[in-house]
């Protein structure tokens, strides 16, 4: 009893500390903010491959006020995107990430055509959305913006109204993604969905330094999962994504934020590590050194391809084998990135550990005839295991679970791992 009364102060103390950090780091950053007059609020079809999360993306505004270092948005802007950005005054729409948010203008009639097509899309075989829109893919559907708050508001509004007009005039389905607990204020509308929605949040961690040294400006990770811990209780269709894990997450952080998420008994766990994309590195480093954090990120691990593997592939494993051992292996859906079957890298990482077993070794002719066939076996297998993932389609409430897909096979040990038989050495 005791130590849980500790334990709750040291947590209340905790929160205040980290909120008031935000509130001095919202002060300190300059977001600029406007109307996004070019192209209104609408659903689009999304291009995601393998992650199983929606066929359409409605996103309420163009940029995010998270600026999470590590978004892959930006490695997707085009010349003329980047062009329209810079007659906003955004110089450095990439670089400067997280510090602009223009809210995209509503039109009724333009929001009700791409509704009415969203509606009669012929989804393709193997793009597996469950017929969701999701909001939002390209930003956060609950924005705070210090120099807009009155224009973030009203961007609630129409979040709500669109909301509605798509409960009411079709059957889609629709995903909720967010890092913001101002969410909980729309879950009686959330709960008019029935089965036809499910929120979510992206929880990587909940160790409040790593996440301050990776996301500094998003809400704090506790109080998301005090969100999503609302939401079941209001009796929502609730998933996680953990997404992206760090680094520095390792079993133990891994297994303690997998514990919590087991609490809950959601839809799904999404899963995947940091994917480098364009500048988001660089992002990491200068994001965690402005927001002055008490842990420099280990941006080591993304040196080379190499290391991007080993480093994506070790948290996904470890995701999956922790999660078996807790029982919600079933929840998961793990997104292994489209880099993770680069042949070369593979091999090399094969080599790396050959190297560090057998220091100094020189293969005989015998060893290496053998390590060529085993070299191609692990990697077959891993390729296996990859391709597994990439086709399992995520659950939803009330949907009958994936005919004929079982869990990928996890490997006894590492995919890279070499040992080379006693008769050969
Ligand atoms: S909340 Fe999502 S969209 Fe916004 S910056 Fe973070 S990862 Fe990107």
């Amino acid at each position: 009893m005791k130590r849980t009364k500790t334990k709750s102060k040291a947590l209340k103390a905790e929160t205040k500390a980290r909120q008031k950090q935000e509130a001095a780091l919202k002060k300190r950053r300059e977001i600029l903010t406007g109307i996004w007059d070019k192209t209104p609020i609408g659903i689009t079809e999304n291009h995601f491959k393998h992650k199983s999360l929606s066929f359409g993306s409605c996103n309420i505004a163009q940029g995010c006020v998270h600026g999470c270092p590590f978004c892959y948005v930006t490695s997707t802007f085009t010349k003329p995107l980047i062009k329209l950005f810079q007659q906003r005054g955004v110089s450095d729409p990439r670089a400067g990430w997280g510090q602009y948010l223009f809210l995209r203008r509503w039109d009724e009639e333009h929001f009700l055509k791409s509704l009415a097509k969203a509606e009669l899309m012929q989804i393709p075989a193997g793009h597996d959305g469950n017929r969701a829109v999701m909001f939002c893919t390209t930003t956060d559907p609950y924005p705070v913006a210090a120099g807009a708050v009155e224009e973030c508001k009203a961007a609630r509004q129409l979040l709500r109204y669109a909301l509605e007009l798509i409960r009411d005039r079709s059957t889609l389905r629709v995903r909720i993604q967010t890092r913001s607990p101002l969410a909980t204020e729309d879950f009686d509308l959330f709960k008019s969905f029935g089965d036809r929605l499910v929120f979510g949040m992206s929880i990587p961690t909940l160790d409040m330094k790593l996440s301050h040294a990776y996301e500094p400006h998003a809400p704090n990770v506790k109080l998301r999962l005090a969100a999503l811990q609302k939401a079941k209780e209001a009796g929502l269709n609730v998933y996680v994504a953990m997404a992206p894990t760090y680094p520095e997450c390792n079993d133990e952080d891994i297994r303690t934020t997998l514990l919590e998420f087991r609490n809950l008994d959601l839809v799904t766990i999404f899963h995947e590590p940091i994917n480098v994309r364009g500048y988001n590195v660089k992002r990491i480093i200068d994001s965690a050194k402005d927001a002055e954090a008490s842990i420099i990120p280990n941006t080591s691990v993304f040196d080379s391809p190499v290391k991007t593997m080993l480093y994506g592939l070790e948290q996904l494993l470890a995701v999956q084998r922790i999660a078996t051992e807790l029982g919600i292996a079933d929840k998961l859906k793990l997104w292994p990135d489209e880099s993770l079957i680069s042949k070369s890298a593979f091999m090399a990482n094969r080599q790396e550990s050959l190297k560090a077993k057998y220091p100094g070794i020189r293969l005989t002719p015998e060893q290496r005839q053998w390590l060529g066939k085993a070299d191609e076996q692990a990697y077959q297998q891993h390729l296996s295991w990859v391709h597994g993932w990439w086709a399992k389609i995520s659950d939803w409430p009330g949907v009958p679970p994936q005919q004929g897909w079982t869990t990928p096979k996890l490997p006894a040990e590492s995919p890279f791992t070499v040992t080379l038989p006693e008769g050969l050495k």
